[in-house]
């Protein structure tokens, strides 16, 4: 349930009634909006029989069951969008965060140079795997450390944040060195303890949906890293697998609008896994941003031909600047900042 405090509550107020959701056994998370807070307070539900308690402390204006299974993500517990903000990167809000670089960090020359093309054509924040999750072990499985430092030059040149995966809870304090937004694969959706930990690290994540995941699911696997104490998450629609088969992936943008009716968190939509072939990925970077995503995640090669991992979905740079004009032109039409 949720403790919903007066516009004029005091910050003694928020403390007792902290303390009094401890008393009773749940777990309080104070979310602060603009126009006031909210203490979320989870656990067993059998413990509505508290909603007596809470409800006559001091600055409480009312105490609400939230119905939806997720609980911190849901908007029943927090009205106002989520921004995640991630040194250049800012996704939500009215702000469409664009990140995109390779699928993997190949070399420093590879990184440095898209990172300067991406950002010369409007990215906020480069992409690159230095840890790669993939689906044979006998495929290229990233640089690792050296990966993270080319990223880590990559941004000393051109400002721009650095997103990048982690595969494993082992691999976060290293990962947290070079990054400024952890990346949770479509593989790892529901490795909850990963979710946990990377919940601990309070860094920006961005969880992406599994391919077989369900919305709920994908919402409660976002609720693991919340319930963790980082509240910095932004959810990635990166395509489902359906029967069809003309494409990678399904990516379903009715994803986009319909989280936004269930959930505060920003959305970014991925249309290179998404599709899986770099011909469509302009025109669904633009469908998603005309259904509302919050940002786009895409990956540019400088020469997609020689890539080490999923080529063929990705942009080569002078197709990123025109998908990038495309995109502002439906965005402007919006009223979103790009
Ligand atoms: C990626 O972003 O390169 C990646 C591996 O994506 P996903 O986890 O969505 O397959
Ligand atoms: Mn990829």
């Amino acid at each position: 349930m949720i403790v919903v405090m007066r516009r004029d509550a005091k910050e003694q107020d928020i403390e007792h009634m902290v303390r009094q959701v401890e008393s009773l056994g749940l777990k309080p998370t104070v979310l602060r909006g603009t126009e006031r807070t909210v203490i979320a307070a989870i656990g067993d539900e059998r413990a509505a029989a508290a909603i007596g308690v809470l409800e006559s402390g001091a600055g409480v204006d009312e105490v609400l069951p939230v119905l939806a299974p997720y609980k911190l993500a849901s908007l029943e517990t927090k009205a106002e969008p989520t921004v995640v903000r991630a040194g250049s990167l800012t996704v939500g809000g009215g702000h469409l965060g664009v990140i995109a670089g390779p699928c993997s960090v190949e070399s420093e020359e590879q990184i440095i140079a898209t990172a300067r093309a991406v950002k010369a054509a409007g990215a906020t924040a480069l992409r690159g795997g230095a840890y790669k999750p993939r689906t044979s072990p006998y495929s290229f499985q990233g640089l690792k450390e050296k990966g993270l430092q080319f990223l880590a030059l990559a941004r000393a040149e051109t400002g721009l944040a650095v997103v990048t995966e982690v595969v494993a809870a082992e691999d976060i304090e290293i990962v947290a060195m070079y990054a400024d937004v952890l990346q949770i694969g479509a593989r790892n959706m529901q490795n909850y303890r990963l979710l946990e930990a990377v919940g601990r690290s309070h860094l920006p994540t961005l969880l992406k949906r599994g391919p077989s995941a369900t919305i709920d699911e994908l919402l409660l696997a976002a609720e693991y890293i919340l319930d963790a104490g980082n509240q910095q998450v932004m959810l990635c629609e990166r395509g489902i697998r359906t029967y069809e088969a003309h494409t990678r992936f399904t990516l379903p943008l009715a994803t986009v609008p319909y989280l936004h009716l269930k959930t505060h968190l920003p959305v970014v939509v991925d249309p290179s896994h998404g599709t899986g072939h770099s011909p469509l990925v302009p025109a669904m970077a633009r469908a998603a941003v005309a259904a509302g995503a919050d940002g786009l995640i895409i990956e540019v090669h400088p020469n997609p031909e020689k890539a080490l991992s999923d080529g063929y979905q990705s942009l080569t740079p002078e197709q990123f600047a025109d998908t990038m004009a495309g995109c502002r032109k439906v965005a402007d039409a919006m009223g979103i900042k790009m």
